[in-house]
């Protein structure tokens, strides 16, 4: 894994990047740089490991559908997190080359990384670094989306018989689009956080 190089080219494809030695080291940066406005949060191992939730909420008005609000569904959550004006969505791969690359189920975290808000921050450990597209695709269907399905207990071959994707037809299927980034999309600003430690899947 080449962290220099994944820095240089994520930069050239148009990001801000920050790079911090640990969870803790981000989570802080993140709530200097995250002040008195709203926040949504896509679904993240990594932002649950910084606990950035809970530190963001002290001060900004923070949706997230893993900890909805009081009166507030999982899917009100969502919707809500769709209209702010931050973004935090962690990322599944990231090539060395600077491409990112995200599976989602339900949709919202693809659609809020593409547009919407003023600024996105992706969210990575360095595990996520993989050499070139090709394994960063392989990585989140076959690595990052298998865990997630364990995760989540999913009736899913992934999840009952082994850690890699079979292309399943489940009705609990959590893989229903994929999207990568190229470069960074026109109208939001977008920083990566790199962490030099291994968070999420
Ligand atoms: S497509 Fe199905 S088998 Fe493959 S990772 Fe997603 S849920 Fe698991």
């Amino acid at each position: 894994m080449n962290l220099t190089k994944t820095t240089q080219s994520l930069e050239k494809n148009g990001y801000k990047v920050s790079v911090f030695q640990t969870l803790e080291e981000a989570d802080r940066y993140l709530n200097q740089q995250i002040d008195s406005t709203t926040v949504g949060l896509g679904g993240s191992m990594t932002i649950e490991e910084m606990g950035s939730f809970q530190t963001l909420s002290t001060h900004n008005e923070v949706y997230w559908h893993w900890h909805p609000a009081d009166g507030l569904t999982a899917e009100d959550t969502r919707k809500k997190a769709m209209d702010t004006a931050i973004y935090l969505s962690s990322v599944n791969a990231i090539s060395e080359d600077g491409e990112m690359v995200n599976i989602d189920g339900a949709g919202n975290r693809l659609a809020s990384t593409l547009y919407g808000h003023e600024k996105v921050y992706f969210i990575a450990g360095t595990n996520k670094i993989v050499e070139n597209l090709h394994q960063a695709i392989d990585r989140a269907r076959n690595v990052a989306a298998p865990l997630n399905g364990k995760r989540l207990d999913c009736k899913t071959p992934c999840a009952v018989k082994g850690n890699r994707c079979y292309d399943c037809n489940s009705e609990e299927r959590i893989c229903n689009a994929m999207v990568i980034h190229y470069k960074k999309m026109m109208s939001s600003e977008m920083e990566v956080i790199l962490i030099e430690e291994s968070a999420g899947y």
